[in-house]
C-alpha cells in the first residue's frame, strides 16, 4: 500500500509499504480521510520526541473496514467507522474506573515514543483494535468523521471543566481545537464566552462560531471586557488551548478567585508558572488529557448539524501531496488551519 512515513525528522516521504497485519481483536480500515493534527506537524522535527522515526502518522480519520480479525464481533466488512485516537487497555484499573484515556501502557495510533510505536493512518489502510471504534451515522461524511477526534478532545476539556451555564468563560487559543471548544460551549449554553488569540483571521471565525467577544492578548478591552462581564471579579472559568508560559499566565490573570483553569495545550514541556497567585487565589489548574467517551456524543451533534466541524476545514487534497501541505503547516501559512488528506 502507499504511505506517507517520516523516514527522518523534517523528511516525509510517499512509499510504498507492506499492508498492516491485523491480530485476532483489529480491523483493518481502508482509510477515506485523516486530518493533519497540529501534534503531527509540530512533532515531525523531533521536539515533541513523540514522533520518533520512522512512523506513519495520523490519529485523525475515518474509513472503511476491509477485513476483521478471528475475536472481532459487532463489526463487518464495509462498515463505516472512525476511531478513538487512544488505544487504551480495557482491563486496567483507570479504564476500570472511568478514566480509560489515563490508562496504564495506552498507545495513541500514528505516535511513536520511547515506550510504544503505533502507525497511524497517513496510509491507504490502517489497523486499529476494536474496542476503539465507532460507527459513522449515515449522514456523516468521512471527512466529517475525521474532524470528530479534535472536537472530543475539546468535548473532554469542556466535560472535566465545571462549567455552569451562567459561566463567564475565556477560550485562549482559537486554532482548530480551540474553535470546538468555543462551539461546544455553545452549545451547552454557556452564556459568555471570550476568545483570545493573536491572529486576527482566527478571532473573526471564532466570533463566527460562537465566541461573544474576541481579542488580541494585548488589547486593553480584553481585561476591561471581562470584568464588565463579571462585575469585576475576573472570568468563572478559562481553558487554555496553547500551552506556553504567557498564554497561561493570561489565563491565570483573567480568572476570579476560586476559578479553574483547564489546561489543553502541551506546546512547551515546562512552563513557569506565578505560584502565589494560584495559591492566594485558590485556583484549581487540571490537565485535560485527550478523550474520554466524547466520541458519540460529538458524532450525534455532527449527525443533529448542531456541530459544524467543517468550517474550519482549509483543504482537502490527495494523500500523496501530504508533504507539501506538512510543509506549509509547519511554515505557519497565514489562514491555513485544517487540512484532510484522502488516501
Ligand atoms: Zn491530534
Amino acid at each position: 500500500m502507499k504511505a506517507l512515513v517520516l523516514e527522518s525528522y523534517n523528511n516525509l516521504h510517499y512509499t510504498e509499504v507492506p499492508l498492516p497485519a491485523i491480530s485476532d481483536n483489529e480491523v483493518l480500515i481502508q482509510v477515506k480521510a485523516v486530518g493533519i493534527c497540529g501534534s503531527d506537524v509540530h512533532g515531525m522535527d523531533g521536539s515533541t520526541g513523540r514522533r520518533i522515526p520512522p512512523i506513519i502518522m495520523g490519529h485523525e480519520a475515518s474509513g472503511e473496514i476491509k477485513e476483521v480479525g478471528k475475536e472481532v464481533s459487532g463489526w463487518s466488512n464495509g462498515d463505516r467507522v472512525t476511531f478513538d485516537s487512544t488505544i487504551f487497555n480495557p482491563n486496567d484499573w483507570y479504564t476500570q474506573k472511568g478514566m480509560y484515556n489515563l490508562s496504564d501502557g495506552r498507545m495513541v495510533v500514528g505516535v511513536s515514543t520511547e515506550e510504544f510505536r503505533r502507525n497511524g493512518a497517513f496510509a491507504e489502510f490502517v489497523s486499529v483494535p476494536q474496542h476503539i471504534l465507532h460507527a459513522i451515522p449515515p449522514n456523516v461524511s468521512y471527512t466529517e468523521a475525521a474532524l470528530v477526534e479534535p472536537a472530543a478532545v475539546a468535548m473532554h476539556a469542556i466535560n472535566i471543566s465545571g462549567l455552569k451555564t451562567d459561566d463567564v468563560v475565556v477560550v485562549v487559543g482559537a486554532g482548530m481545537v480551540g474553535m470546538f471548544v468555543i462551539q461546544l460551549l455553545k452549545i451547552k449554553g454557556c452564556k459568555k464566552i471570550i476568545a483570545v488569540d493573536l491572529d486576527e483571521y482566527r478571532l473573526s471565525m471564532a466570533r463566527k462560531l460562537g465566541a461573544d467577544e474576541a481579542f488580541k492578548p494585548d488589547d486593553e478591552e480584553l481585561f476591561a471586557t471581562v470584568k464588565r462581564l463579571t462585575n469585576q471579579r475576573g472570568a468563572d472559568l478559562a481553558i487554555e488551548v496553547v500551552g506556553i508560559t504567557e498564554t497561561i499566565a493570561l489565563s491565570i490573570d483573567l480568572i476570579r478567585k476560586g476559578a479553574t483553569l483547564t489546561l489543553v495545550g502541551n506546546v512547551q514541556p515546562t512552563i513557569q508558572l506565578p505560584l502565589q497567585k494560584i495559591v492566594t487565589r485558590q485556583l484549581r489548574i487540571q490537565g485535560s488529557c485527550a478523550i474520554n467517551g466524547e466520541y458519540p456524543a460529538v458524532l450525534e451533534l455532527i449527525a443533529e448539524k448542531k456541530l459544524d466541524v467543517t468550517t474550519i476545514l482549509s483543504a482537502e487534497a490527495p494523500l500523496s501531496e501530504g508533504a507539501l501541505w506538512f510543509d506549509r503547516l509547519y511554515k505557519k501559512e497565514k489562514n491555513l488551519m485544517k487540512v484532510i488528506l484522502k488516501p
